[in-house]
């Protein structure tokens, strides 16, 4: 804690991780006295680095870039790259360190990272953010590759900025390999990736409904954000018969009563990723739907919330109010967007809650999916994708089961998640020595 003061949501983070593993480190000989977690709280190593470029004025600018390799041990570093304003070393930190947990969870060889830049994408030309771009990964493309660190998108950064990142990279380097995924389908692009966590968040949220003899068809679905994650959450429990009402960005949030259907999702769809609008244009097109400026969706009625913006998005007041209006299952699209207040709500009310290191995972598993793809110089079939991620979900849920149930039949998929990620990075950790 004393190394980290200035960190508030790495060290939230940890603590959430620590609660459970630290126990479960107590009673197991094997992991005692290791200093195991003491290790992986350690990024193994953090760059910082000056990201200079000339925007559309010919004005020199000048950010910040950043990759934090958290942990190798069980395979190359591997995480998404960020470009928020907001982006600073605690909130790096806070990803890195749960992206070692959720891709020890995906069963798939790959370590943990996390990256990115203070650099603000919103109402920059394609040519800013291409010129962006390509300065951030003049200094990246030393530390990175397919063997070493492979990043992925993340806020601000899709298909759009990972190409031209690829772009750089393969210039630099004069190689072509899968140094980064979330590629486009002509570059060596895996099918189902853009769709892979939005979707992955929605099978997982059926699994845990399961436990109840629940389905999610005919449910009334929260989502908040409108990227990716959010996107195709909204798309998948439409498919399966659910109605999503909300949707929103960090201006406010649209309550569309009659649901979210694939139409309007289209419309959502080319507002957010073509035209890169704001969400109260909805109502443009559909005028029936209320605007709520700067506010958050949870005081909607609803059976079921996801989350799918950012961190912190949910506090405990908010909690309160799902369950109050009848909200029985909370599966976290975003990372750690529930407060740690706002979770001890959820698991004292006994709802099913699910953490985005698990319920999210399904992104960096068709990241993996793509690596192999990229090492095969194969494309598998979108059902073959599909298949796939269909069951790693289903695998990271009922691991989530085995190691998070209590003795009265509660799944703490808190508990689940840390402790079976725990487990194979502590194992490989020891095989190696004291690295
Ligand atoms: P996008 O950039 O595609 O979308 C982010 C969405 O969240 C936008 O609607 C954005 O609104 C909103 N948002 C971002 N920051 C804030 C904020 N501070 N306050 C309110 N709203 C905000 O990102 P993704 O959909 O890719 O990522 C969403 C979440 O999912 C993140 O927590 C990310 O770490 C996590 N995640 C993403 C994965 C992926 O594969 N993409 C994989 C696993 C987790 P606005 O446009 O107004 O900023």
């Amino acid at each position: 804690k004393l190394r980290n003061t200035n960190e508030p949501e790495f060290l939230q983070a940890v603590h959430e991780v620590a609660e459970t593993v630290i126990p479960f480190i107590e009673d197991n000989h094997k992991y005692k006295d290791k200093m195991l977690l003491e290790r992986m709280v350690e990024p193994e190593r953090t760059l910082m680095f000056r990201v200079p470029w000339l925007d559309d004025k010919g004005k020199i600018q000048v950010n910040r870039g950043y990759r934090i390799e958290f942990n190798s041990a069980i395979g190359p570093y591997k995480g998404g790259l960020r470009f928020h304003p907001s982006v600073n070393i605690s909130i790096l930190k806070f990803l890195g360190f749960e992206q070692v947990f959720k891709n020890s969870l995906t069963t798939l060889p790959m370590g943990g990272g996390k990256g990115g830049s203070d650099f603000n994408p919103k109402g920059k030309s394609d040519n800013e953010v291409m010129k962006f771009c390509q300065a951030f990964m003049s200094e990246l493309f030393r530390h990175i590759g397919e063997n070493t660190d492979v990043p992925a998108g993340d806020i601000g950064v899709g298909g759009r900025e990972i190409g031209f990142l690829f772009g750089q990279y393969k210039k630099l380097r004069n190689e072509f390999t899968g140094v980064l995924t979330g590629k486009g389908m002509s570059f060596g692009g895996s099918l189902i990736r853009p769709e892979a966590t939005g979707y992955g968040t929605v099978y997982f949220a059926e699994n845990m409904l399961k436990t109840q003899n629940k389905s999610i068809k005919g449910k009334i679905v929260l989502v908040s954000g409108s990227g990716n994650v959010a996107q195709y959450a909204c798309e998948k429990a439409t498919q399966l018969g659910a109605k999503v009402v909300t949707m929103s960005d960090s201006s406010g949030y649209i309550y569309d009563e009659d649901g979210i259907d694939a139409h309007k999702l289209a419309f959502i769809m080319e507002l957010k990723n073509v035209k890169r609008g704001r969400i109260d244009e909805y109502l443009k097109k559909y005028p029936t739907a209320k605007f709520y400026k700067d506010e958050k969706p949870w005081t909607i009625k609803c059976d079921i919330a996801m989350p799918c913006a950012t961190q912190n998005e949910l506090n405990e007041e908010n909690a309160k109010t799902l369950i109050k209006n009848g909200c029985f299952c909370v599966c976290e699209g975003a990372n750690m967007p529930s407060t740690a207040e706002a979770i001890r709500v959820f698991q004292a009310a006994k709802i099913l809650f699910s953490p985005g290191k698990a319920s999210n995972a399904g992104g960096v598993s068709v990241s993996g999916l793509e690596m192999s793809q990229n090492s095969l110089r194969y494309n598998w079939t979108n059902d073959k994708v599909d298949t796939k991620l269909h069951e790693i979900m289903n695998d990271i849920h009922d691991v989530c089961v085995t190691y998070g149930k209590d003795e009265d039949g509660y799944v703490d998929y808190v508990k689940g998640a840390n402790i079976a990620g725990f487990v194979k990075v502590a194992d490989a950790m020891l095989g190696q020595g004291v690295v």
